[in-house]
């Protein structure tokens, strides 16, 4: 079978990979189906990592993707062949002292799917056929299009951060970056009952889904810098801003938007940053942190297969395994695309 493997920056091969063996007890065989390529997959394939995660070895990227059961090992019920499913790229240990407390996305031995964090790197999805615990594999509720399945793993990320922010009922929200995670944090909090919600970036071509997913005003703040001036009014009249940039403009920006008791919700991962402290001090804001996602992975592929969120729009343009370059080109071209897929087999 083929893989989608990185093996520095700019140096991306698909290769003739061993097709796995028979699923054991409590595991099943998938045949891959769409393979989402991600802000992380394009840092290994630019940068060859980001921060201190680099490359060491030979890595199959992804860790977005759709798949058919293809078998299904002993004992395993809740799966039959041919069911579509989403694959959860997250494989938390349950044992250690983060899964006890409850929180499996901090897992201190967590195993990510496409991720150099840890070595033996975490192989990834972006492979025609693979073997995976029958739990990583969550079936569609209803009939549901590969493309938009693939999508369940970045929209558990925004589910996870609505809700890290609480109750968002009738509250104005500010989305700052409208990339594939701030669309899909606009839908998470329309679906989740935002008032207002109101969503800028620095480009304008990513805008036009912006508001197509639920936002109410899409401003483009490179050409109009004092577009947020408005919500800046007061003390500010936000209630809660997510952060899906970690731009230290963007923060700052959010900070200054944001009403007394208002809360941040950081989800951008970007690097160490001046941050206006005083403001949060002064205006008693709760900022807080999101991290990928636990049980909202199987939230987000029962709303996307169900159709209660409509995520179509989403997807740009895919592309088959072999044709991976150009694919990953286009979807480091924020002007050109929202989400770029891989076609790793037919559906
Ligand atoms: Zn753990």
């Amino acid at each position: 079978m083929r893989a989608l493997v990185a093996h520095a920056a700019h140096d991306l091969r698909v290769e003739e990979r061993q097709t796995p063996a028979d699923p054991a007890a409590g595991e099943v065989r998938l045949r891959i189906l769409a393979g989402g390529i991600c802000g992380s997959d394009l840092h290994y394939y630019h940068h060859g990592g980001f921060g201190t995660v680099r490359i060491r070895e030979p890595m199959i990227l992804g860790h977005e993707a759709s798949a058919v059961v293809e078998e299904v090992g002993a004992g395993v019920e809740e799966l039959s062949v041919g069911d579509i499913v989403a694959v959860n790229p997250s494989k938390p240990c349950g044992r250690c002292e983060e899964c006890r407390r409850g929180l499996r996305n901090e897992c201190l031995d967590m195993v990510f799917s496409g991720s150099a964090m840890r070595f033996p790197h975490a192989q990834g999805l972006f492979r025609e056929r693979m073997v995976v615990p029958a739990v990583q594999a969550v079936r569609a509720g209803a009939p549901a299009d590969p493309a938009l399945l693939a999508l369940a793993e970045p929209f558990a990320v925004c589910l996870h951060a609505v809700k890290r922010a609480g109750s968002l009922l009738g509250a104005t929200v500010l989305v700052s970056g409208c990339g594939p995670i701030g669309c899909l944090t606009i839908a998470a909090a329309r679906h989740a009952g935002a008032g207002r919600i109101i969503a800028c970036d620095v480009v304008p071509e990513p805008l036009r889904l912006a508001e197509r997913l639920g936002a109410d005003e899409c401003l483009d703040v490179g050409t109009r810098p004092a577009a947020l001036d408005a919500c800046k009014e007061g003390k500010g009249r936000i209630d809660v801003a997510f952060d899906c940039t970690g731009h230290p403009q963007a923060l700052a920006t959010a900070v200054e938007c944001l009403r007394p008791r208002g809360k941040l919700v950081a989800v951008g991962l970007g690097g160490s940053l001046d941050f206006p402290l005083p403001s949060v001090v002064t205006k008693e804001l709760d900022v807080v942190g999101s991290f990928r996602f636990d049980d909202e992975f199987s939230l987000a592929v029962g709303l996307i297969s169900s159709g209660a969120v409509d995520l179509s729009g989403m997807v740009t343009r895919t592309f088959p395994l072999e044709q991976a370059k150009e694919a990953f080109d286009l979807a480091g071209d924020r002007a050109r695309a929202m989400k770029v897929q891989l076609i790793l087999s037919q559906a």
